[in-house]
């Protein structure tokens, strides 16, 4: 089998930033006998996850009931309210928060008539919608909670649907709902993107690294399905379907959490057909 690999795959900044960040802390907390902990999921990939418990942190949502240690914020934020409850507990905070993802909160605060463009369920968005009684948008139908006359700014989540929020858009401007989007999808989110289209043409179909759980790797099957291409999501090499071998050529990628050993393994087994 042939690989084709994007030009830009895998790991973002903010995402090999926040890892360097969660080892240096777990280092940290062995020199000065602390427990370590992350908010939730460092970013969204169970390899990573796995790594990081490896290394003896502990994911908690809270600080209740958990002694007081070095806590790392995870890539994509939490609520200020949970933060200070961190602060109140005596825990070390070490803030992995991406710094687009806090230029986002901090223009969000800032904002007239601010809403919020973003799955509802995404640790971004509830991370932003902490920081205080926002809209949330998450699909055009959403947009009935919206008062026509009023000028409302937007953030956008970072590793949105281009699609979804065109859509959103669309529908809101047919409403007579006007809404400036003060933020955009991640550059991040959106090379990774361009990278896959521009090998499209190249291949028969595409092996996206990465878990279901994260919106990027999950956008950029989306974008491969829909320029035609069979594409196929795999978490671990262990994932890979044995359909896939059927094809000659085939684009590789990976979303902006995946690690690089995990991407390797893969590209490895498919070039063995799968040994
Ligand atoms: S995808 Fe974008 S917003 Fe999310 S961590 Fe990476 S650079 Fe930051």
């Amino acid at each position: 089998m042939k690989i084709v690999t994007a030009s830009s795959y895998g790991f973002c900044s903010g995402v090999r930033s926040a890892v360097d960040k969660a080892l240096k802390a777990a280092e940290r907390a062995g020199r000065l006998s602390l427990p370590c902990y992350v908010t939730g999921s460092l970013v969204h990939s169970s390899a990573v996850s796995a790594m990081l418990r490896d290394h003896g942190i502990v994911e908690i949502d809270s600080p209740e009931g958990h002694e007081p240690g070095i806590v790392v914020i995870r890539t994509h934020g939490i609520t200020d309210q949970l933060r200070a409850e961190f602060e109140r507990g005596g825990f070390i905070i070490e803030d992995a928060t991406c710094p687009v993802v806090l230029r986002n909160a901090r223009l969000l605060k800032s904002a007239v008539n601010p809403v919020i463009i973003g799955r509802k369920s995404h640790s971004e968005i509830k991370g932003l919608a902490g920081c205080g009684d926002i809209p949330v948008i998450e699909s055009p139908d959403d947009l009935g909670i919206l008062e026509k006359g009023i000028e409302y700014s937007a953030v956008i989540q970072t590793t949105l649907s281009s699609s979804l929020l065109e859509s959103i858009l669309d529908r809101a401007s047919s409403m007579g709902i006007h809404i400036e989007c003060i933020t955009s999808i991640c550059g991040a989110s959106e090379e990774r993107r361009r990278a896959l289209r521009e090998i499209a043409d190249e291949v028969e179909a595409f092996a996206v690294v990465g878990d279901e759980s994260s919106a990027n790797t999950s956008e950029l099957v989306a974008i491969a399905s829909s320029l035609g291409k069979p594409s196929f999501l795999i978490s671990s090499p262990d994932s890979i379907p044995p359909s896939l071998f059927c094809y000659n050529t085939v684009g590789l990628t990976a979303g902006a959490s995946a690690p690089d050993d995990l991407i390797e393994t893969v590209r490895r087994r498919l070039e063995n057909n799968g040994r």
